[in-house]
Formats: C-alpha cells, sequence, structure tokens
C-alpha cells in the first residue's frame, strides 16, 4: 500500500470501445497502478458526444461531460481516444502547450501532425506518448524509439491491420473470393459496415507513417506512402502464389535504401507475396505482427493483437504509467522529436522481387518475345512457370507465372506495359510485389 503520493487528475476524451476498457482498468486497478507509478490517478471527467448514454458500471456519470476544452483545462494527464482529426487536434495542442501529459491512439492524426505535436511536447517539456496507434496492444513504437534508439533501423515489415489480414488469411485458407472473405469478416465484427479505410490501406499507410517517420528519425509524410489496398487480389492470385511456395500478405514496409551515399526512405503498402517460411506468413487470423531488422540487433519480431478494446487499453495504460513515473521522477526526459531530413525516394525508384501473371496464345516463339522485352528493360527472371486454361474464357490459352530478380518498380511498369502489347498477349498482364528475401 503506498501512503502519501501525490494524485494526477486524468482527462479521458472518449469512452467508446477502448475508452470504455481504459475507465475499466483505471478504476478497476486504481491501488495497483498508484503503486506501480508512484501517483495516485484520478479520473477527473470523461469526455463524450453523447452525455446521456450509459456508460457502464466502471464510469461515475457524475464525470461525464461534453465539455472537452473545459476537461482538458482541468486535467494533469490527457488520454484522447476519440479519434479523427478534429476537435482531437485542438485538444491535444492546447493540452501540450499548456504543459499536461498526453496519450493517444489516433493513428489518422499522429500520421498527420506526429512532427508538430512532438515539437510542441518537447517545447513544454512534457511527454506525448501513442504506442497503441500502430498494431494495437504490441509494443512496437518503444522498442523502435527507446531500445533500438542506438541502432540503425534498416527496415520495418509489419501486418499492420487485422482485417485485411484476416481477408486474406480466409482467402488463403478456404479459397473464398474477396468479395466473401470481406463479407465474412464483417459478419464477425472483424471489418466495418464502410471497410474503405483497411481494404483500399488508408489505416495501414497511417501507420506507415508513423513507423517510417520513428525508425527513420524523420518526419515522413503520410501523402508520400504509396499505398496499394488489396481489392484486386483474386483467390487465383493466392492459390497460385501458394503452388509456388508463397503467401499473400498485406504489409507496411519502411526501407532505408542507400543511393549515391545518401540515405532515402522508401514507404509503402501493398499486397505482398512473402516465402511460406518467412516469419510473417504464419501470423493468421485477424492477429499483427511487426519484423524489425536493424544494423546490430539483427531480426526481430513483434506479435499480437493489433486491436480491440481491452489489448488496446493495455497498450494505452503502459504509456500512461510509463509517462506519469516520469511525472514522478521530476521531468520527463527527452522526447523523440525529428532529427534527421531522409527524402523519400519516388515509388518507381523502389526495388523489390514481383510475380507477374501474363496470359499467352498457346503458340511457340511467345516466350523468347517475353523475355526479350524483360531484357529491354533490364529485368532479370528468377523463375518461369506454365499452365493452361483448360475451360472458361481464355480456354486453350496459356498463364506464364514470372518470378524476377531485384529491380525498380518503373521498369517492371514498362515491362509490364510492353508485354501488354504484344500481338500474342490477351489481357493485360497483372503483378505483385515479392518481399522476405
Ligand atoms: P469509438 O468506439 O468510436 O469511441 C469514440 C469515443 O469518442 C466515443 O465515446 C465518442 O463519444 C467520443 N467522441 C468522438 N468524437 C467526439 C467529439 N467530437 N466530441 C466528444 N466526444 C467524441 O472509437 P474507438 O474504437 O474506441 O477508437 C478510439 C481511438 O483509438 C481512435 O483514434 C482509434 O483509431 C484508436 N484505436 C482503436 C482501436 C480499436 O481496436 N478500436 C485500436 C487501435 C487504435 P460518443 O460515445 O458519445 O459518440
Amino acid at each position: 500500500m503506498v501512503t502519501s503520493v501525490k494524485s494526477l487528475g486524468v482527462a479521458l476524451l472518449g469512452c467508446g470501445t477502448v475508452g470504455g476498457e481504459v475507465a475499466r482498468i483505471l478504476t478497476q486497478d486504481a491501488e495497483e497502478l498508484t503503486s506501480r507509478c508512484g501517483a495516485r490517478l484520478e479520473l477527473i471527467g470523461v469526455g463524450v458526444r453523447d452525455t446521456a448514454a450509459d456508460r457502464g458500471p466502471h464510469v461515475d456519470r457524475s464525470l461525464i461531460t461534453d465539455d472537452l476544452a473545459g476537461l482538458v483545462e482541468r486535467a494533469d494527464v490527457v488520454i484522447e481516444l476519440m479519434g479523427g482529426l478534429e476537435p482531437a487536434g485542438s485538444l491535444i495542442e492546447s493540452a501540450l502547450r499548456a504543459g499536461k501529459t498526453v496519450i493517444s491512439a489516433n493513428k489518422a492524426l499522429i500520421a498527420e501532425r506526429l512532427a508538430e505535436l512532438s515539437t510542441a511536447a518537447a517545447e513544454s517539456r512534457v511527454q506525448f506518448s501513442y504506442e497503441a496507434a500502430v498494431a494495437g496492444a504490441i509494443p512496437i513504437l518503444r522498442p523502435i524509439r527507446d531500445s533500438l534508439a542506438g541502432d540503425r533501423i534498416t527496415s520495418v515489415m509489419g501486418i499492420v491491420n487485422g482485417t485485411t489480414n484476416y481477408i486474406l488469411d480466409a482467402m488463403d485458407s478456404t479459397g473464398a473470393s474477396f468479395e466473401d472473405a470481406l463479407a465474412k469478416a464483417q459478419e464477425l465484427g472483424y471489418a466495418e459496415a464502410d471497410p474503405t479505410a483497411d481494404v483500399e490501406g488508408h489505416d495501414a499507410a497511417a501507420k506507415a507513417a508513423i513507423l517510417a517517420s520513428l525508425s527513420l528519425h524523420t518526419a515522413f509524410p503520410l501523402s508520400e506512402v504509396y499505398t496499394e489496398g488489396i481489392t484486386r487480389v483474386t483467390a487465383e492470385d493466392i492459390a497460385s502464389a501458394r503452388a509456388a511456395g508463397y503467401v499473400i500478405k498485406f504489409l507496411a514496409i519502411v526501407e532505408r535504401v542507400e543511393k549515391d551515399g545518401e540515405d532515402f526512405a522508401a514507404v509503402r503498402v501493398h499486397p505482398t507475396l512473402l516465402p511460406d517460411t518467412h516469419p510473417l506468413a504464419s501470423v493468421r487470423g485477424a492477429y499483427n505482427a511487426v519484423y524489425v531488422e536493424a544494423e546490430n540487433a539483427g531480426s526481430l519480431m513483434f506479435m499480437g493483437q493489433g486491436a480491440g478494446g481491452a489489448p488496446t487499453a493495455s497498450a494505452v495504460m503502459g504509456d500512461v504509467i510509463s509517462s506519469v513515473r516520469r511525472v514522478v521522477a521530476g521531468g520527463p526526459g527527452r522526447t523523440e522529436t525529428p532529427t534527421c531530413v531522409v527524402t523519400s525516394l519516388p515509388h518507381s525508384l523502389a526495388e523489390t522481387r514481383y510475380s507477374i501473371a501474363v496470359t499467352v496464345e498457346d503458340r511457340p516463339g511467345v516466350l523468347e518475345q517475353i523475355a526479350r522485352v524483360f531484357s529491354t528493360h533490364s529485368q532479370s527472371i528468377e523463375s518461369m512457370s506454365q499452365s493452361l486454361v483448360t475451360d472458361g474464357e481464355g480456354s486453350g490459352a496459356a498463364v506464364l507465372r514470372i518470378i524476377t530478380h531485384t529491380g525498380a518498380e518503373g521498369d517492371l511498369r514498362a515491362t509490364v506495359e510492353d508485354i501488354h502489347s504484344l500481338p500474342a498477349v490477351i489481357r493485360k498482364p497483372t503483378f505483385m510485389r515479392v518481399g522476405g528475401n
């Protein structure tokens, strides 16, 4: 039992899926939290839109308010779990400027304004933490920001969106189409009624921008993240990838690329073929995982629940305790702010391997024409397999599946265009990037 500890007023902004669980932990585990951080965390208000709604047994009705700015003014610690750019952004900024400790899980806002809000925190000498914004319960931002601060991160590859991992995994294990797997994910509550942010990759892009900023010590703009969702992945893509020893995963990728002695950042989200032996290939269902490579540490893998009220609240509470410990110790320490300028590599120069499917007339000489196009664009072929289309549209044609060695995206796109213009090619070739080499 801790005696004569100081008391800190906590404002909870938002009491939905995550905020409700944070309120539960703050009230249910109050004594234990006090002894862990050395201060009593007193919930002084819960800011919401609908003040009449029932918030369950852990939220005293007298704490509910819709005056969020007034609540922030009275608090020492502000936990923002509302989501959206505004009013969350203004509330966080004013809290930081007023010297309050702030914790948020708002990936959309942080991806947009990380540098600005981190600078506000540094200027006020307060903590601004957002572990829950990327990959829910998985401790990934603190390891990148603190544990690996003395190393040089060369790449980060993450399954950071549980909805899309669930959909691709269901397509892989049941042979379902994208549409059927999405409908199942919606039925089970893994996907929202409007799944756009997940399946078009916007959610993963926000997380990629945050991962890039922290791992490269820069301010990587969300607008520079190359983003391609999973809506065009077919059951046939998945089956042919499987047959060749690959699985298709939707990855957020951050790479430090050195060109002519200068460091560039290649940051992108897209469906990626991974060898089925890669650590990320075995991440099933709605789980998240992040694979980090650093010059001295080598490879590190982090895995766990990427969403959900209680798992996300765990990460939020970790930030609360670690920030309050610093306040109790007499200061915030140094907050991570961007220290480097790392230029974004144009996506046309980003290099990876590719898997290309080309449907052609099954006649002599076609292979040779295709190989010539590859060589014209300096793309070299690693392996090729051929199967015949035996029924339906295109019956009698052959599908060539070509895996390339590493090459630039711009050269690959030019190769695909030129192959498409060959008379023997029946439809526009499709391609997917191959990772994990
Ligand atoms: P949620 O269930 O929709 O809850 C949002 C809460 O914020 C609600 O209580 C809502 O009030 C309140 N709110 C929203 N806008 C408001 C406004 N303008 N004024 C006052 N109150 C407002 O959201 P959530 O799923 O808990 O997510 C919260 C944050 O955590 C988001 O930034 C999200 O991206 C992040 N996050 C969520 C998860 C997850 O698994 N859910 C995982 C990782 C990160 P009412 O209840 O009155 O409408």
